[in-house]
């Protein structure tokens, strides 16, 4: 692609993350009316309370400086620190940080937990950078945001393109300019670091709780089921796994090059054990599909896992499947939401059914406070109890209230951040 291609592409994605914060907005907008908080409640949280920008200088192997740029937004902390992830990612930019900040504060409102909602970000592409490389960035960042950071201020944690080895590098840096060890600074730490049994696999376990809750009120048995997987990172491959030994039949998985496709099933232990770090699988075949063909495909359930606006407009009246869960962030548009529940099709939003992964960084941060840990089983209880709890709570507050789940998402989500305020006396 030419420069201009490059460009072009820029500003599509800059586009595309305006109108996810826009659309944030309007729902955070009818949210707040529909509890009753003023129009000055809305001015409040309708943007992070702090946004910071930095420029990082970092040496590359061929011996040349680069300068990359990072964001850090910190939405609210009404209720307590800010909490949520750093992605690296080429196409990351202020706007889409901004919504992602917003979106965490709704996430940990959703499952209660003492925190509010932040976001990070770098512009990069790991894909591309030696494991030197991208150390030097991850301590970088941590120096340019460290005034604003820290365990009781605002908590980073992992997110698209970033693991524990980037948790591990970044806790380094923290520690040795506090000049003591802070393990709760991050998390989505190793283990041996102060990380969580459970945590790696804790989005993907949330989105189950999920899809098992959403199947009992469709009257579907996931036994059985035929399920589409958009994405095979972290949340995805997870899913797929948790899905084929839950006896539901994965018969679609895609990663950012293609889609596999087979009615029949897809032998997922073995598409696990040939996918690579970064969760690209279907480049080893040659009848593969695109992801858009996919989530027309013929399922029961569909798990958008992957990036943001994938069902649209265009493709909204063509979905088969009576389920939709949303393990990515912001996979569908607004528009397609109302078709889509127009249609009777459940729809599980983002900050509901991704909100695993979050809780689970909360009982690592718990964790890390006291200094005792616990077992995987007493997380995944833990868990269980949390999710169900937070998934009925949408779920009766759209049949109550007779609108769709995201909208009652955001009621049960924002909740506590404006009340928290209220309090506090800000308004
Ligand atoms: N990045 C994840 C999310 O979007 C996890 C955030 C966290 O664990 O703090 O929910």
């Amino acid at each position: 692609m030419g420069a201009t291609g490059v460009n072009n592409q820029k500003i599509d994605k800059e586009q595309e993350s305006l109108n996810l914060l826009s659309s944030t907005q309007v729902v955070i907008h009818e949210a707040l009316n529909k509890l009753g908080f003023s129009d000055e409640m809305y001015e409040l949280l309708k943007e992070p309370l702090r946004m910071l920008t930095v420029r990082m200088p970092v040496k590359m192997d061929d011996g040349s400086v680069k300068i990359f740029t990072g964001y850090r937004a910190q939405h609210n902390d009404a209720v307590g620190p800010t909490k949520g992830g750093v992605r690296f990612h080429p196409e990351v930019n202020e706007h889409e940080v901004k919504a992602l900040a917003m979106w965490m504060s709704l996430k940990c409102g959703i499952v209660d937990l003492p925190y509010g909602g932040g976001k990070g970000g770098i512009i990069c592409d790991p894909r591309t950078m030696s494991m030197g490389e991208l150390e030097r960035l991850s301590r970088a960042y941590v120096r340019a945001i460290s005034q604003i950071v820290g365990p009781t201020k605002d908590i980073p944690a992992p997110d698209v393109y970033t693991n524990s080895q980037i948790m591990a590098w970044m806790l380094d840096e923290y520690s040795m300019l506090r000049e003591y060890d802070s393990p709760g600074f991050i998390t989505g730490k190793p283990l041996v670091l102060g990380g969580s049994q459970g945590r790696e696999k804790a989005t993907a376990q949330g989105v189950t709780i999920c899809i098992r809750e959403a199947a009992k009120k469709k009257g579907i048995n996931v036994e059985g089921a035929s399920v589409v997987v958009q994405g095979f990172g972290n949340a995805g491959s997870f899913l797929a796994k948790f899905m084929h030994d839950a006896g539901a039949k994965v018969v679609g998985i895609s990663d950012a090059y293609g889609a596999l496709y087979d009615p029949e099933g897809l032998d997922i232990d073995y598409l696990l054990d040939r996918r690579d770090s970064f969760g690209t699988v279907t480049t080893l075949f040659d009848n593969t599909i695109t992801n858009q063909e996919l989530l027309e495909k013929e399922c029961d359930i569909l798990v958008p896992a992957a990036i943001t606006n994938q069902i649209t407009i265009d493709n909204a009246h063509n979905i088969k499947a009576s389920i939709v869960v949303e393990a990515a962030n912001g996979p569908t548009t607004l528009e397609a939401t109302k078709i889509l529940t127009e249609r009777g099709v459940l729809l599980v939003p983002d900050v509901l059914a991704s909100s695993g992964g979050v809780t689970v960084s909360y009982f690592e941060w718990v964790q890390n406070n006291q200094g005792y840990y616990w077992t995987e089983e007493e997380v995944n209880e833990k868990l269980e109890l949390v999710l169900v709890q937070a998934f009925n709570n949408v779920y009766q507050i759209s049949q109550t209230r007779n609108i769709d789940m995201r909208l009652a998402a955001y009621m049960a989500g924002a909740r506590k951040m404006a009340e928290a305020v209220k309090f506090r006396g800000w308004l």
